[in-house]
């Protein structure tokens, strides 16, 4: 970076640094197109409000998973079942920018290493605060955790609500939409499957 700015010619005025496209005209013009007054008062911070909101929800564009995983990667000799589950997550459905939200549940059985048991929930918002798809998200989560880990199998199963549906009347309340993917040991042993399986429906484990 410094070299290159060196190498410029002098006289050269730096080019300006870069700031990201504001969202906020965009949401007066739909505020306008939706048939709302933007100059009423209580939608005079909105666009600047849903600008700000946005970037937090979809900061995840922003993060280097890989060198989140890598940052806290441990050599060990422990190949029992690690298992993270009940991960709150928030995400945006890319059809309909609405949220969809609930629950992760993510396993691994080590070969070598194991990762911090607080990067998962981070791996998890780092896919999650994205546009998504929940069968995406699921598959992305798995697939960060056998490519940096090199484990002996990966599961994670997402069980969410998604507005879209919900608000729509496409589906009836509560309803979850439930997905899966596994890898290694857990798509390939129904016995290892299963067990991840009874382990994340058991409610708390009576610890809450
Ligand atoms: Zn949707």
């Amino acid at each position: 970076m410094a070299d290159r700015k060196r190498a410029r010619r002098p006289g050269k005025r730096p080019a300006p640094r870069t700031s990201p496209p504001a969202i906020a005209p965009h949401v007066r013009a739909v505020l306008a197109a939706i048939g709302e007054d933007p100059d009423r008062e209580g939608l005079l911070e909105t666009p600047e409000r849903v600008d700000r909101a946005f970037r937090f929800l979809t900061k995840g564009y922003q993060e280097d998973v890989r060198a989140l995983l890598n940052s806290a990667l441990f050599t060990v000799s422990y190949d029992e079942m690690v298992v993270v589950k009940d991960i709150e997550v928030f995400s945006l459905c890319e059809h309909h920018l609405l949220p969809f939200f609930g629950r992760a549940h993510v396993a691994y059985i080590p070969k070598d290493k194991v990762v911090g048991l607080s990067k998962i929930p981070r791996l998890v918002d780092a896919f999650a605060r994205r546009l998504q798809v929940q069968e995406r998200l699921t598959v992305q989560i798995a697939n960060a955790l056998q490519d940096t880990i090199r484990p002996r199998g990966v599961g994670v199963v997402i069980e969410a609500m998604h507005l879209c549906m919900i608000m729509r009347g496409v589906e009836k309340q509560n309803s979850v939409a439930v997905t899966s993917c596994m890898l290694g040991d857990f798509r390939d042993q129904s016995q290892t499957r299963e067990e991840f399986l009874s382990l994340i429906k058991k409610k708390h484990d009576g610890l809450g």
